[in-house]
């Protein structure tokens, strides 16, 4: 496999996080269990977003253990009473 360039690889983040954002909206409008199809589309759009972090991550020469420690801290944010 090619590497592709940073510049590629940030475009394709974009596009992918483009169609992420419109996989959940699809869910917004139409639900998770009325059509298969919006559901099975959200996974695939959170697997090709996972993909491309994993490559702007490699590329950017990120510590995959401090955004797991940046990932946690938001996640117990999230998770604070009165968050919205
Ligand atoms: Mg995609």
């Amino acid at each position: 496999m090619t590497q592709m360039t940073l510049n590629k690889t940030l475009i394709v983040t974009m596009e992918e996080c483009g169609e992420l954002t419109r996989a959940c909206s699809k869910i917004i409008r139409h639900g998770a269990n009325e059509k298969p199809k919006y559901r099975d589309n959200l996974l695939e759009e959170i697997a090709d977003v996972q993909a491309m972090l994993q490559l702007v991550i490699t590329h950017m020469n990120f510590n995959p253990d401090y955004i797991e420690k940046l990932v946690d801290k938001r996640l117990d944010k999230m998770m604070e009473p009165g968050y919205e």
